[in-house]
């Protein structure tokens, strides 16, 4: 697998776009590991780093609050679920 950034998100892409159960089944046998990793890695960098960054929170809707990406709650989108956007005030109350 090529290990060029952004290849992921491109097949990643392609998967959501997939209509066929049997294809997309398929890919995600080959993709999903590279996936799992890839979300290890970043929760990782996002542990040591912790980025102070603003949004809406998912847990109780509150706009413009610091919030971190919650990847053990996912959100359905068009496409691929996104991880939930948390913040503190509901990190500190899920903790
Ligand atoms: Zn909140």
């Amino acid at each position: 697998m090529p290990r060029e950034e952004g290849v992921l998100e491109r097949l990643e892409t392609v998967l959501a776009g997939e209509a066929d159960a049997k294809v997309r089944a398929i890919a995600e046998l080959a993709v999903g590991p590279l996936i799992a990793e890839r979300e290890r890695r970043d929760l990782g960098r996002m542990r040591r780093l912790e980025p102070t960054r603003r949004g809406k929170c998912d847990f109780c809707g509150e706009r413009d609050a610091p919030v971190r990406e919650d990847l053990e709650t996912r959100i359905p989108t068009a496409g691929l679920p996104r991880a939930a956007l948390i913040c503190r005030g509901c990190d500190a109350r899920a903790a």
